[in-house]
Protein backbone atom coordinates (compact mmCIF):
# COMPACT_ATOMS: atom_id res chain seq x y z
CA UNK A 1 0.00 0.00 0.00
CA UNK A 2 2.95 1.99 0.61
CA UNK A 3 4.71 1.36 -2.92
CA UNK A 4 1.39 2.40 -4.64
CA UNK A 5 0.94 5.73 -2.38
CA UNK A 6 4.42 6.62 -3.19
CA UNK A 7 3.15 6.11 -7.10
CA UNK A 8 0.55 8.26 -6.76
CA UNK A 9 2.30 11.20 -5.46
CA UNK A 10 4.58 10.89 -8.34
CA UNK A 11 1.94 10.42 -11.06
CA UNK A 12 -0.11 13.26 -10.18
CA UNK A 13 0.68 14.27 -13.98
CA UNK A 14 -1.93 11.16 -14.87
CA UNK A 15 -4.54 12.91 -13.07
CA UNK A 16 -5.92 9.75 -12.32
CA UNK A 17 -7.26 10.07 -8.89
CA UNK A 18 -10.49 12.59 -8.32
CA UNK A 19 -9.91 11.94 -4.48
CA UNK A 20 -7.16 9.71 -2.59
CA UNK A 21 -7.30 8.48 0.30
CA UNK A 22 -3.96 7.68 1.69
CA UNK A 23 -4.70 7.74 5.47
CA UNK A 24 -7.42 5.55 5.12
CA UNK A 25 -5.86 3.16 2.89
CA UNK A 26 -2.88 2.92 5.60
CA UNK A 27 -5.51 1.91 8.64
CA UNK A 28 -7.01 -0.31 6.13
CA UNK A 29 -3.40 -2.17 5.80
CA UNK A 30 -2.99 -2.40 9.22
CA UNK A 31 -6.34 -3.95 9.85
CA UNK A 32 -5.17 -6.73 7.06
CA UNK A 33 -1.91 -7.08 8.21
CA UNK A 34 -3.24 -8.06 11.81
CA UNK A 35 -5.85 -10.57 9.67
CA UNK A 36 -3.45 -12.26 7.98
CA UNK A 37 -1.25 -12.49 10.71
CA UNK A 38 -4.16 -13.81 12.69
CA UNK A 39 -4.72 -16.39 10.33
CA UNK A 40 -8.36 -14.61 8.92
CA UNK A 41 -7.48 -13.16 5.70
CA UNK A 42 -10.09 -12.43 2.95
CA UNK A 43 -9.45 -13.30 -0.51
CA UNK A 44 -8.43 -9.92 -1.47
CA UNK A 45 -6.68 -9.29 2.10
CA UNK A 46 -4.30 -6.09 1.93
CA UNK A 47 -4.05 -5.85 -1.82
CA UNK A 48 -4.56 -2.45 -2.59
CA UNK A 49 -7.17 -1.07 -5.38
CA UNK A 50 -8.42 2.28 -7.15
CA UNK A 51 -12.16 2.56 -6.80
CA UNK A 52 -14.09 4.32 -10.08
CA UNK A 53 -16.02 7.43 -8.81
CA UNK A 54 -19.12 6.28 -9.71
CA UNK A 55 -19.61 3.76 -6.82
CA UNK A 56 -20.53 5.29 -3.35
CA UNK A 57 -18.63 4.97 -0.58
CA UNK A 58 -19.75 5.72 2.69
CA UNK A 59 -18.24 8.80 4.26
CA UNK A 60 -15.98 9.14 1.21
CA UNK A 61 -16.42 11.78 -1.51
CA UNK A 62 -18.35 10.18 -4.88
CA UNK A 63 -18.93 12.68 -7.51
CA UNK A 64 -19.58 10.80 -10.99
CA UNK A 65 -17.10 12.90 -12.30
CA UNK A 66 -20.21 15.99 -12.35
CA UNK A 67 -19.87 19.33 -10.54
CA UNK A 68 -23.47 18.08 -9.66
CA UNK A 69 -22.10 16.07 -7.24
CA UNK A 70 -18.84 17.44 -6.56
CA UNK A 71 -19.88 17.83 -2.87
CA UNK A 72 -22.03 14.26 -2.00
CA UNK A 73 -20.37 12.60 0.60
CA UNK A 74 -22.32 8.79 0.42
CA UNK A 75 -23.91 8.06 3.60
CA UNK A 76 -23.81 3.83 2.47
CA UNK A 77 -21.52 1.80 0.53
CA UNK A 78 -22.25 0.30 -2.85
CA UNK A 79 -22.61 -3.79 -2.73
CA UNK A 80 -19.64 -4.08 -5.15
CA UNK A 81 -17.25 -1.65 -3.23
CA UNK A 82 -18.86 -3.29 0.36
CA UNK A 83 -17.87 -6.74 -1.16
CA UNK A 84 -14.39 -5.92 -1.41
CA UNK A 85 -14.06 -4.46 1.25
CA UNK A 86 -15.07 -7.45 3.11
CA UNK A 87 -12.57 -9.37 0.97
CA UNK A 88 -10.36 -7.37 2.85
CA UNK A 89 -8.85 -4.89 -0.43
CA UNK A 90 -7.49 -1.85 0.62
CA UNK A 91 -8.65 1.28 -0.87
CA UNK A 92 -6.43 3.56 -2.60
CA UNK A 93 -8.89 6.43 -3.64
CA UNK A 94 -11.42 7.24 -6.50
CA UNK A 95 -10.58 7.37 -9.75
CA UNK A 96 -11.59 9.67 -12.68
CA UNK A 97 -13.90 8.91 -15.26
CA UNK A 98 -16.34 10.48 -18.06
CA UNK A 99 -19.10 12.27 -16.57
CA UNK A 100 -21.34 10.48 -15.36
CA UNK A 101 -19.01 7.45 -17.43
CA UNK A 102 -20.53 9.25 -20.78
CA UNK A 103 -17.67 9.00 -23.05
CA UNK A 104 -14.90 6.70 -24.33
CA UNK A 105 -11.75 8.96 -23.55
CA UNK A 106 -12.14 10.25 -20.52
CA UNK A 107 -12.11 14.11 -21.38
CA UNK A 108 -15.62 15.08 -20.09
CA UNK A 109 -15.09 14.77 -16.45
CA UNK A 110 -15.57 17.65 -14.49
CA UNK A 111 -12.27 17.16 -13.06
CA UNK A 112 -9.97 17.34 -15.95
CA UNK A 113 -8.86 14.91 -18.51
CA UNK A 114 -6.37 11.63 -17.46
CA UNK A 115 -3.65 10.97 -19.27
CA UNK A 116 -2.67 7.36 -20.50
CA UNK A 117 0.62 6.24 -18.86
CA UNK A 118 1.41 4.94 -22.80
CA UNK A 119 1.88 8.72 -23.70
CA UNK A 120 5.12 8.90 -21.88
CA UNK A 121 6.61 5.79 -24.88
CA UNK A 122 5.36 8.13 -27.92
CA UNK A 123 6.51 11.73 -26.11
CA UNK A 124 2.63 12.80 -26.61
CA UNK A 125 -0.53 13.05 -24.27
CA UNK A 126 -2.61 10.09 -25.27
CA UNK A 127 -6.22 9.21 -23.97
CA UNK A 128 -6.30 6.27 -21.50
CA UNK A 129 -9.42 5.50 -23.03
CA UNK A 130 -13.38 5.67 -20.78
CA UNK A 131 -15.10 6.04 -19.60
CA UNK A 132 -13.28 3.76 -16.72
CA UNK A 133 -10.03 6.12 -18.09
CA UNK A 134 -8.75 6.64 -14.38
CA UNK A 135 -9.01 3.45 -13.27
CA UNK A 136 -7.35 2.38 -16.45
CA UNK A 137 -3.84 4.90 -15.94
CA UNK A 138 -3.86 3.89 -12.20
CA UNK A 139 -3.32 0.26 -12.98
CA UNK A 140 -1.13 0.74 -16.54
CA UNK A 141 0.75 3.50 -14.51
CA UNK A 142 1.41 1.05 -11.81
CA UNK A 143 -0.69 3.07 -9.33
CA UNK A 144 -2.67 0.47 -8.22
CA UNK A 145 -2.44 -3.34 -8.12
CA UNK A 146 -6.24 -3.00 -10.05
CA UNK A 147 -9.29 -1.34 -9.56
CA UNK A 148 -12.96 -1.53 -10.24
CA UNK A 149 -14.79 -0.05 -13.61
CA UNK A 150 -18.46 -0.19 -15.18
CA UNK A 151 -18.94 -0.76 -18.44
CA UNK A 152 -22.22 0.54 -19.86
CA UNK A 153 -21.25 0.06 -23.32
CA UNK A 154 -17.55 -0.39 -23.91
CA UNK A 155 -16.73 1.39 -20.31
CA UNK A 156 -14.53 -1.07 -19.17
CA UNK A 157 -13.09 -2.88 -22.52
CA UNK A 158 -12.26 -0.24 -24.20
CA UNK A 159 -9.61 2.00 -22.05
CA UNK A 160 -8.43 -1.32 -21.17
CA UNK A 161 -7.80 -2.08 -24.44
CA UNK A 162 -6.07 1.82 -25.05
CA UNK A 163 -4.04 0.77 -21.80
CA UNK A 164 -2.79 -2.63 -22.26
CA UNK A 165 -4.61 -4.45 -19.43
CA UNK A 166 -7.43 -6.38 -18.66
CA UNK A 167 -10.89 -5.61 -17.95
CA UNK A 168 -13.58 -7.20 -17.66
CA UNK A 169 -17.24 -6.89 -18.11
CA UNK A 170 -19.32 -9.58 -16.78
CA UNK A 171 -22.67 -10.90 -17.57
CA UNK A 172 -25.69 -8.32 -16.69
CA UNK A 173 -26.83 -9.16 -13.76
CA UNK A 174 -23.35 -10.91 -12.37
CA UNK A 175 -22.42 -7.82 -9.92
CA UNK A 176 -24.89 -5.45 -7.82
CA UNK A 177 -25.55 -2.17 -9.21
CA UNK A 178 -27.12 -1.16 -5.84
CA UNK A 179 -24.86 1.88 -4.90
CA UNK A 180 -23.46 2.71 -8.42
CA UNK A 181 -24.62 5.95 -9.39
CA UNK A 182 -26.67 5.24 -12.28
CA UNK A 183 -26.47 5.75 -15.97
CA UNK A 184 -28.22 3.09 -18.20
CA UNK A 185 -29.60 0.59 -15.71
CA UNK A 186 -30.35 -2.02 -18.11
CA UNK A 187 -26.63 -1.84 -19.23
CA UNK A 188 -24.66 -0.98 -16.76
CA UNK A 189 -22.52 -3.45 -14.98
CA UNK A 190 -19.70 -3.62 -12.57
CA UNK A 191 -16.55 -5.32 -13.18
CA UNK A 192 -12.45 -5.62 -12.15
CA UNK A 193 -9.52 -3.48 -14.55
CA UNK A 194 -6.36 -5.69 -13.89
CA UNK A 195 -2.68 -6.32 -14.94
CA UNK A 196 -3.65 -10.28 -15.30
CA UNK A 197 -6.06 -12.44 -16.32
CA UNK A 198 -5.74 -14.00 -13.45
CA UNK A 199 -6.95 -11.03 -11.24
CA UNK A 200 -9.53 -10.62 -12.85
CA UNK A 201 -10.77 -13.78 -11.87
CA UNK A 202 -10.00 -13.71 -8.44
CA UNK A 203 -11.24 -9.86 -8.28
CA UNK A 204 -14.67 -10.69 -9.94
CA UNK A 205 -14.93 -13.87 -7.24
CA UNK A 206 -14.94 -11.09 -4.64
CA UNK A 207 -16.92 -8.16 -6.94
CA UNK A 208 -20.22 -11.23 -7.40
CA UNK A 209 -22.91 -12.56 -6.36
CA UNK A 210 -26.65 -11.63 -5.74
CA UNK A 211 -27.63 -8.81 -3.59
CA UNK A 212 -31.64 -8.57 -2.57
CA UNK A 213 -30.70 -4.76 -3.11
CA UNK A 214 -31.10 -5.25 -6.84
CA UNK A 215 -33.78 -6.69 -8.29
CA UNK A 216 -31.89 -7.58 -11.51
CA UNK A 217 -29.07 -8.88 -10.04
CA UNK A 218 -28.91 -12.75 -10.82
CA UNK A 219 -29.89 -15.61 -8.51
CA UNK A 220 -26.96 -18.00 -10.08
CA UNK A 221 -24.32 -20.18 -8.97
CA UNK A 222 -21.23 -18.20 -8.27
CA UNK A 223 -18.42 -20.25 -9.62
CA UNK A 224 -14.74 -20.63 -8.63
CA UNK A 225 -13.53 -18.87 -11.43
CA UNK A 226 -9.61 -18.48 -10.84
CA UNK A 227 -10.39 -22.68 -11.23
CA UNK A 228 -11.52 -22.42 -15.07
CA UNK A 229 -7.74 -21.24 -15.79
CA UNK A 230 -7.01 -24.67 -16.37
CA UNK A 231 -5.13 -23.19 -19.72
CA UNK A 232 -6.78 -25.97 -21.62
CA UNK A 233 -9.13 -25.06 -24.17
CA UNK A 234 -8.80 -28.19 -26.49
CA UNK A 235 -12.28 -28.84 -28.52
CA UNK A 236 -13.46 -24.93 -27.72
CA UNK A 237 -15.43 -23.34 -30.71
CA UNK A 238 -13.69 -19.91 -31.48
CA UNK A 239 -16.33 -17.66 -33.73
CA UNK A 240 -15.58 -15.01 -35.67
CA UNK A 241 -18.39 -12.93 -36.69
CA UNK A 242 -17.66 -11.57 -40.30
CA UNK A 243 -19.62 -8.44 -39.72
CA UNK A 244 -16.91 -6.97 -37.56
CA UNK A 245 -14.70 -6.79 -40.27
CA UNK A 246 -15.80 -3.05 -40.82
CA UNK A 247 -14.41 -0.89 -43.89
CA UNK A 248 -11.23 0.90 -43.00
CA UNK A 249 -10.24 -0.84 -40.11
CA UNK A 250 -6.29 -0.45 -39.90
CA UNK A 251 -4.83 -3.47 -41.43
CA UNK A 252 -2.68 -3.84 -37.58
CA UNK A 253 -6.05 -3.97 -36.35
CA UNK A 254 -7.02 -6.91 -38.42
CA UNK A 255 -3.58 -8.97 -38.22
CA UNK A 256 -3.84 -8.51 -34.42
CA UNK A 257 -7.20 -10.03 -34.32
CA UNK A 258 -5.68 -13.20 -36.97
CA UNK A 259 -2.58 -13.74 -34.54
CA UNK A 260 -5.14 -14.05 -31.57
CA UNK A 261 -6.90 -16.88 -33.55
CA UNK A 262 -3.72 -18.47 -34.44
CA UNK A 263 -2.65 -18.64 -30.63
CA UNK A 264 -6.64 -20.31 -30.13
CA UNK A 265 -5.78 -22.47 -32.61
CA UNK A 266 -2.12 -23.51 -31.23
CA UNK A 267 -3.84 -24.25 -27.90
CA UNK A 268 -6.34 -26.71 -29.37
CA UNK A 269 -9.29 -24.49 -30.39
CA UNK A 270 -11.47 -24.94 -33.08
CA UNK A 271 -11.76 -21.83 -35.45
CA UNK A 272 -15.65 -21.22 -37.09
CA UNK A 273 -17.09 -18.47 -38.88
CA UNK A 274 -20.30 -16.95 -37.35
CA UNK A 275 -22.66 -14.35 -38.72
CA UNK A 276 -24.77 -11.38 -36.38
CA UNK A 277 -26.01 -9.97 -39.24
CA UNK A 278 -27.84 -7.10 -37.29
CA UNK A 279 -24.52 -5.72 -35.73
CA UNK A 280 -24.51 -2.47 -38.25
CA UNK A 281 -27.84 -1.96 -36.20
CA UNK A 282 -25.71 -1.40 -32.85
CA UNK A 283 -24.25 1.33 -32.36
CA UNK A 284 -27.76 3.29 -33.51
CA UNK A 285 -29.61 1.38 -31.04
CA UNK A 286 -27.02 1.95 -28.24
CA UNK A 287 -27.16 5.40 -28.75
CA UNK A 288 -30.73 5.65 -28.60
CA UNK A 289 -31.29 2.99 -25.44
CA UNK A 290 -28.36 4.75 -23.44
CA UNK A 291 -29.60 8.04 -23.55
CA UNK A 292 -33.42 7.25 -23.20
CA UNK A 293 -32.40 5.49 -19.84
CA UNK A 294 -30.07 8.38 -18.80
CA UNK A 295 -32.01 11.14 -18.81
CA UNK A 296 -34.82 9.43 -16.88
CA UNK A 297 -32.21 8.30 -14.82
CA UNK A 298 -30.28 11.98 -14.30
CA UNK A 299 -33.99 13.39 -13.42
CA UNK A 300 -33.18 12.97 -10.09
CA UNK A 301 -30.29 15.94 -9.84
CA UNK A 302 -32.61 18.42 -9.02
CA UNK A 303 -30.62 20.94 -6.74
CA UNK A 304 -33.05 20.10 -3.55
CA UNK A 305 -31.65 16.79 -2.14
CA UNK A 306 -28.34 16.44 -2.62
CA UNK A 307 -25.15 17.83 -4.90
CA UNK A 308 -24.71 20.95 -6.63
CA UNK A 309 -28.02 23.81 -6.06
CA UNK A 310 -27.55 26.70 -8.03
CA UNK A 311 -27.72 30.11 -5.88
CA UNK A 312 -28.62 33.77 -6.26
CA UNK A 313 -31.94 35.15 -7.41
CA UNK A 314 -34.30 32.28 -8.45
CA UNK A 315 -37.22 32.98 -9.55
CA UNK A 316 -39.18 29.66 -8.90
CA UNK A 317 -38.92 26.18 -8.14
CA UNK A 318 -38.76 25.40 -11.40
CA UNK A 319 -36.14 28.30 -12.30
CA UNK A 320 -33.77 26.48 -9.43
CA UNK A 321 -34.16 23.19 -11.11
CA UNK A 322 -32.84 24.81 -14.54
CA UNK A 323 -30.67 26.36 -13.39
CA UNK A 324 -28.83 24.14 -10.57
CA UNK A 325 -28.99 21.79 -14.29
CA UNK A 326 -27.35 24.15 -16.75
CA UNK A 327 -24.51 24.65 -14.19
CA UNK A 328 -24.27 21.05 -12.70
CA UNK A 329 -24.37 19.02 -16.11
CA UNK A 330 -21.26 19.39 -18.96
CA UNK A 331 -22.03 19.30 -22.46
CA UNK A 332 -21.82 15.71 -22.80
CA UNK A 333 -24.21 14.96 -20.25
CA UNK A 334 -26.66 17.43 -21.42
CA UNK A 335 -26.44 16.08 -24.81
CA UNK A 336 -27.51 12.59 -23.47
CA UNK A 337 -30.26 14.12 -21.42
CA UNK A 338 -31.85 16.09 -24.44
CA UNK A 339 -31.03 12.84 -26.69
CA UNK A 340 -33.05 10.60 -24.47
CA UNK A 341 -35.96 12.94 -23.59
CA UNK A 342 -36.27 13.31 -27.57
CA UNK A 343 -36.68 9.55 -28.29
CA UNK A 344 -38.85 8.89 -25.53
CA UNK A 345 -41.74 11.76 -25.99
CA UNK A 346 -44.66 11.19 -27.12
CA UNK A 347 -44.68 11.62 -31.08
CA UNK A 348 -41.08 9.91 -31.34
CA UNK A 349 -41.60 7.40 -28.95
CA UNK A 350 -42.64 4.47 -31.11
CA UNK A 351 -39.85 5.79 -34.31
CA UNK A 352 -37.28 5.78 -32.06
CA UNK A 353 -37.29 4.18 -28.88
CA UNK A 354 -39.80 1.43 -29.34
CA UNK A 355 -37.66 0.71 -32.51
CA UNK A 356 -34.02 0.38 -30.70
CA UNK A 357 -36.32 -2.72 -28.01
CA UNK A 358 -37.04 -4.32 -30.98
CA UNK A 359 -33.53 -4.15 -32.63
CA UNK A 360 -31.80 -4.91 -28.88
CA UNK A 361 -33.94 -8.10 -28.84
CA UNK A 362 -32.38 -9.35 -32.55
CA UNK A 363 -29.21 -8.17 -31.33
CA UNK A 364 -29.42 -10.88 -28.59
CA UNK A 365 -30.95 -13.21 -31.02
CA UNK A 366 -28.12 -13.23 -33.38
CA UNK A 367 -25.72 -14.31 -30.30
CA UNK A 368 -27.97 -17.10 -29.35
CA UNK A 369 -28.01 -18.49 -32.59
CA UNK A 370 -24.14 -18.31 -32.98
CA UNK A 371 -23.66 -19.76 -29.83
CA UNK A 372 -25.30 -22.67 -31.49
CA UNK A 373 -22.26 -22.99 -33.18
CA UNK A 374 -19.38 -21.51 -31.04
CA UNK A 375 -18.24 -21.30 -27.46
CA UNK A 376 -16.78 -17.65 -27.58
CA UNK A 377 -16.22 -15.24 -30.15
CA UNK A 378 -13.47 -13.47 -30.67
CA UNK A 379 -12.75 -9.90 -32.26
CA UNK A 380 -11.17 -6.71 -31.79
CA UNK A 381 -11.84 -4.66 -28.41
CA UNK A 382 -11.86 -1.21 -30.64
CA UNK A 383 -10.70 -0.08 -34.24
CA UNK A 384 -8.03 2.15 -32.91
CA UNK A 385 -5.34 2.35 -30.87
CA UNK A 386 -5.02 4.99 -28.22
CA UNK A 387 -5.24 8.85 -29.46
CA UNK A 388 -4.40 12.22 -29.08
CA UNK A 389 -6.35 14.59 -25.56
CA UNK A 390 -7.73 16.70 -27.94
CA UNK A 391 -8.16 14.38 -31.07
CA UNK A 392 -12.27 13.52 -31.67
CA UNK A 393 -13.79 15.92 -29.23
CA UNK A 394 -15.41 18.59 -31.46
CA UNK A 395 -17.58 15.48 -32.90
CA UNK A 396 -19.42 13.24 -31.01
CA UNK A 397 -20.53 10.70 -33.96
CA UNK A 398 -16.81 10.17 -34.29
CA UNK A 399 -15.95 9.69 -30.79
CA UNK A 400 -19.06 7.10 -30.60
CA UNK A 401 -17.91 5.00 -33.41
CA UNK A 402 -14.76 3.58 -30.75
CA UNK A 403 -17.59 1.63 -29.46
CA UNK A 404 -18.63 -0.21 -32.48
CA UNK A 405 -17.48 -3.40 -31.20
CA UNK A 406 -18.30 -3.01 -27.70
CA UNK A 407 -21.71 -2.12 -27.39
CA UNK A 408 -23.71 -5.37 -29.22
CA UNK A 409 -22.11 -7.41 -25.82
CA UNK A 410 -23.78 -4.72 -23.51
CA UNK A 411 -27.34 -4.69 -25.81
CA UNK A 412 -27.11 -8.33 -25.36
CA UNK A 413 -25.93 -8.25 -21.76
CA UNK A 414 -23.30 -11.21 -22.76
CA UNK A 415 -19.67 -10.93 -20.56
CA UNK A 416 -16.78 -9.56 -22.26
CA UNK A 417 -12.85 -8.94 -21.68
CA UNK A 418 -10.44 -7.15 -23.06
CA UNK A 419 -6.87 -8.48 -22.91
CA UNK A 420 -3.77 -6.97 -24.10
CA UNK A 421 -2.66 -8.95 -26.97
CA UNK A 422 -0.18 -6.75 -29.10
CA UNK A 423 1.45 -3.60 -30.02
CA UNK A 424 0.54 -1.10 -32.60
CA UNK A 425 3.50 -0.21 -34.92
CA UNK A 426 3.48 2.88 -32.40
CA UNK A 427 4.33 0.73 -29.56
CA UNK A 428 0.84 0.90 -28.11
CA UNK A 429 -1.11 -1.55 -26.73
CA UNK A 430 -4.22 -3.06 -28.68
CA UNK A 431 -6.74 -5.62 -27.18
CA UNK A 432 -8.50 -8.37 -28.61
CA UNK A 433 -12.24 -9.17 -27.20
CA UNK A 434 -13.62 -12.54 -26.42
CA UNK A 435 -17.64 -12.25 -25.86
CA UNK A 436 -19.08 -15.21 -23.84
CA UNK A 437 -22.72 -16.99 -23.40
CA UNK A 438 -24.54 -15.57 -20.72
CA UNK A 439 -22.89 -15.93 -17.15
CA UNK A 440 -20.17 -18.24 -18.97
CA UNK A 441 -17.85 -16.14 -17.26
CA UNK A 442 -15.13 -19.17 -16.65
CA UNK A 443 -14.88 -20.01 -20.63
CA UNK A 444 -13.78 -16.62 -21.36
CA UNK A 445 -11.91 -16.37 -18.25
CA UNK A 446 -10.13 -19.65 -19.31
CA UNK A 447 -9.80 -18.55 -23.09
CA UNK A 448 -8.60 -15.20 -22.32
CA UNK A 449 -5.60 -16.73 -19.99
CA UNK A 450 -4.68 -18.16 -23.17
CA UNK A 451 -4.45 -15.08 -25.51
CA UNK A 452 -2.91 -13.47 -22.96
N1 LIG B 1 -18.55 5.17 -24.62
C1 LIG B 1 -19.86 4.75 -24.33
C2 LIG B 1 -20.74 5.95 -24.00
O1 LIG B 1 -20.23 7.00 -24.05
C3 LIG B 1 -19.88 3.75 -23.23
C4 LIG B 1 -19.76 4.35 -21.89
C5 LIG B 1 -19.84 3.32 -20.80
O2 LIG B 1 -19.74 2.12 -21.03
N2 LIG B 1 -20.11 3.80 -19.61
O3 LIG B 1 -21.88 5.83 -23.70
Amino acid sequence: TKAHIDAMEKHKDLNAFITETPELALEQAQASDAKIKSGDAGAMEGLPIAMKDLFCTEGVRTTAASRILDNFIPPYESTVSGNLKKAGAVMLGKTNLDEFAMGSANITSNFGAVKNPWGENVGKDLVPGGSSGGSAAAVAGGLALAATGTDTGGSIRQPASFSGIVGLKPTYGRCSRWGIVAFASSLDQAGPMTKTVRDAAIMLQSMAGYDVHDSTSARVDLPNFEAALSGDIKGLKIGIPKEYKVDGMPQEILELWKKGEEMLKDAGGEVVDVSLPHTKYALATYYIVAPAEASSNLARYDGVRYGHRAEGELKSLDDLYMKTRAQGFGEEVQRRIMIGTYVLSAGYYDAYYAKAQKIRTLIAQDFEKAYEQCDVILTPTCPSEAFGIGENEDDPVKMYLNDVFTVPTSLAGLPGISVPTGLSASGLPLGLQLIGRPFDEETVLRTADVLE
